[in-house]
């Protein structure tokens, strides 16, 4: 609540330069090329940069565009990997009041033609890899975006489009071009369109203040102190790359990039510059469990891996970490600006026995520290369900990294923020302590005979069945039922099981009506950032 009571102070509440100005991210850039001028920023296969080569090509870049017109509010999108550019634009872009648009590298064209569409797409900074692709795109799409074409020396290549190279590009721009602050920190800084399983995405418009407020509170969740080595395994796309590159730079860390993500590179990596964080969704951690021995690489530090994007279950966490590495929960969208939430490990649970600690860390946890509230509620009233563990309600979220809206989408924005909460669409039961528990997507929870039941509970049997590598549970049509779970199922190399095999296993551990009734081997069709697309699989199902 506001305290809205006048005061003896109000009167001395000059806001000046001197005492309140905007946050933004941009800030950390400045300073990181101040205090750590020397310090590695970026390193990419035989290419590496220190904080103040970093400030200064963002500089060079912000300068540029500003050449080409871009100014406060100008989108600029971006088809890149997890690249240097990637890196100085998210910095240079915001630098000039421009908007980061940065767009998934797996989208095909008609989606890429929408998003250049609806984003208003002023400059489109490319990859040379994505050169076909974006070409069909551009034929289908009213925006005409000046290209600019990166040639990454290690892009397995494509053709050059349009008339600028990024490297010339950035020469020609000013090393001492001004690092201005937004006049107003709630001014767009990003807009991230969602992944639109039912329909065409939205664009999630975050501000300045809400990227910087997150970004401290990544560092708090994730443990980092100075000077952290982050290996770039989370697509920088994702939801803002969940704040990391303004967290790298806050911290005068250094960004390991990878184009794509490949266990075996992980490892290397891990091994060559000793990363001591990396984000990964949980069938990343299941890649990197299934890589060969002789592919991996031992390493006697602390990797801290942040997981989350999907629900991991408590067989993945339990084998990661007996891999030697160290597991934080996390949980986000791009609504609120990448991850936000976090089981935050109290020491006292360090003395449960394994299964119990399990069971603390599926738990989606708490708010960052920078995040005012995290309720679960009914969706209508926003009133919160009990503290039980049981009763199940929708989570709602409140505070600095919640999203601006949904770019020209006011309906949208406005069912979003029904109530004064942002409604993520994901439903949980909230704990004694407080800590939230995702059940499910509303829109993936199955009904049977009018009983609910949440996919993620039946996903954490079956993965603990001792064959299987990955699992996704779904609604299949039924006649009787209306809907019954379907499982499907990847084994893990070399492991067998049959359907029943898997379906008794269920039924000796969970509630009939729980278990799946079919079990379909299969490879698992997933998204760019790693999540098992169960849109897709609830066709199969429908047609077995
Ligand atoms: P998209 O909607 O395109 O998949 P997001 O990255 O915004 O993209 O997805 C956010 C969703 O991912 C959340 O609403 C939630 O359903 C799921 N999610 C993310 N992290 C977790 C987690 N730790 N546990 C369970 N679900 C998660």
């Amino acid at each position: 609540m506001t305290n809205l009571q006048s005061s003896p102070y109000d009167q001395d509440l000059d806001k000046t330069p001197a005492n309140y100005m905007a946050l933004s991210p941009i800030s950390f850039l400045k300073r990181a090329a101040s205090v750590y001028p020397d310090h590695t920023s970026i390193i990419h296969g035989d290419q590496q940069f220190t904080w103040l080569e970093t400030y200064t090509r963002a500089r060079r870049l912000a300068s540029a565009l500003v050449s080409l017109g871009i100014q406060r509010g100008d989108t600029v999108s971006l088809i890149l990997p997890n690249t240097p550019p990637f890196i100085e634009a998210s910095f240079g872009v915001l630098a000039t009041g421009g908007v980061l648009n940065s767009i998934n590298t797996r989208l095909d064209a008609d989606m890429l033609a929408f998003i250049l569409d609806h984003g208003d797409a002023k400059v489109l900074i490319v990859d040379t890899q994505f050169s076909t692709v974006i070409k069909d795109a551009l034929s289908k799409c009213k925006a005409k975006p000046i290209l600019i074409a990166v040639d990454d020396p290690m892009s397995p290549g494509g053709e050059r489009l349009g008339e600028l190279e990024y490297e010339g590009f950035i020469a020609s721009g000013d090393p001492e071009f001004p690092w201005n602050l937004p006049a107003d920190e709630w001014d767009a800084a990003t807009l991230s369109y969602t992944s639109g399983t039912t329909g065409n995405p939205k664009g999630v418009v975050a501000h300045h203040r809400g990227l910087y407020l997150l970004a401290m509170g990544a560092a708090f969740a994730s443990q980092m102190q100075q000077h952290p080595n982050y290996l770039w395994t989370l697509p920088m796309f994702h939801g803002n790359g969940w704040c990391y590159p303004y967290t790298l730079a806050m911290l005068g860390g250094t960004n390991i990039c990878l184009r794509s993500v490949d266990p075996i590179a992980i490892y290397q990596a891990i091994h060559d510059h000793t990363v001591t964080h990396f984000c990964a969704a949980p069938t990343v951690l299941n890649m990197i469990m299934n890589t060969e021995e002789k592919d991996r690489r031992a390493f006697a530090h602390q990797v801290r891996v942040m997981t989350g994007g999907a629900a991991p279950p408590a067989a993945v966490m339990k084998r990661f970490e007996s891999l030697g590495f160290d597991l934080v929960h996390v949980y986000g969208l791009t609504e609120v600006l990448g991850a936000e939430t976090y089981c935050a490990w109290k020491s006292e649970w360090d003395a449960l026995p394994e299964q119990e600690q399990m069971k603390k860390k599926i738990r989606q946890g708490v708010g960052y520290v920078t995040v005012e509230d995290t309720i679960v509620a009914d969706p209508d009233t926003c009133e919160p369900v009990p503290r039980d563990g049981e009763t199940m309600g929708e989570v709602l979220k409140r505070g600095h990294s919640v999203m601006r809206g949904y770019f020209k989408n006011p309906k949208a924005t406005h069912e979003a923020f029904a109530g004064g909460w942002f409604h993520t669409g994901d439903l949980a039961v909230w704990h004694r302590d407080g800590y939230i528990e995702i059940r499910d997507r509303a829109k993936d929870i199955i009904i049977s005979g009018g009983e609910n039941i949440p996919t993620i509970e039946v996903e954490d049997l079956v993965y603990s069945h001792p064959a299987v590598m990955e699992a996704a549970v779904v609604a299949k049509p039924d006649d009787h039922w209306g809907e019954v779970p379907c499982a499907f199922v990847t084994l893990k190399t070399g492991q067998q099981a049959s359907e029943q095999n898997i379906i008794d296993y269920c039924r000796d551990r969970m509630a009939h009506f729980k278990c799946p009734k079919r079990v379909v081997f299969v490879d698992l069709p997933k998204t760019a950032t790693g999540k098992i697309q169960k849109f897709r699989l609830r066709e199969l199902a429908k047609e077995l």
